[in-house]
């Protein structure tokens, strides 16, 4: 009757608002929290989101989990220490920089965190290992701007479709001007010969005026 092993219920495992944690209760007690966040919710993300995107408010799925870790002290002695870790999937409209329409950027974050007492103490924090970033923690911590974060920082350097839809080889080489210019101007140089080997685009748009659907004479 007395124990509720893994009872969500249980006061060791109450409901958790990921808005105000306890992070270094959480980590203390090896707690565990998950849930759904929206776009909608994380104001930086949806600025990152065309209007004329399919959804602009789609979901993350978020688990974070705390635990301690032991670790060589300033005194010699060995003392647990806090960590968080947190995972985000999930998915986000963006802007193709190649084709400017919008696409579904999928979203994969695992991140662990040490967590920390003060500022100085996070830009004194050794960082002897890339896999670990180092926070400042709080009583009253907020886990969704610490996901709206990470978010933020995995947003891709040039967002892109892997494969643009429908865009034509022509229209390809037309975004690059210049290059095309100077190569139509060698090509011009190199002769009549070369023409033929590279089908001319304005003269398969005659072709298509001259035949075209419904074609009225
Ligand atoms: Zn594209």
């Amino acid at each position: 009757m007395t124990e509720h092993p893994g009872n969500p219920a249980g006061p060791a495992a109450g409901p958790v608002d990921p808005r105000d944690l306890d992070l270094f209760e959480f980590a203390r007690s090896g707690r565990q929290a998950a849930g759904v966040m929206r776009v909608s919710q994380l104001p930086r993300m949806l600025n990152e989101v065309p209007i004329d995107a399919p959804d602009r408010d789609t979901t993350f799925t978020w688990q974070a989990e705390g635990a301690t870790q032991p670790e060589l002290q300033y005194n010699g002695t060995e003392g647990r220490q806090p960590y968080l870790r947190v995972a985000i999937h999930g998915a986000a409209w963006l802007v193709c920089q190649r084709c400017l329409t919008p696409y579904d950027q999928a979203f994969n974050v695992d991140a662990t965190y040490r967590i920390v007492n003060t500022e100085a103490e996070a830009e004194e924090f050794p960082l002897d290992d890339d896999e670990v970033e180092v926070i400042v923690g709080s009583r009253q911590f907020d886990l969704v701007d610490l996901i709206e974060e990470e978010l933020l920082l995995s947003l891709p350097l040039v967002p892109k479709h892997d494969v643009c839809p429908e865009v034509h080889e022509s229209l390809v080489s037309g975004v690059s001007g210049a290059e095309g210019a100077g190569e139509q101007a060698a090509q011009d140089e190199a002769g009549a010969d070369d023409e033929s080997a590279r089908p001319n685009p304005f003269a398969a748009l005659e072709a298509l005026k001259r035949s075209g659907p419904g074609g009225k004479h």
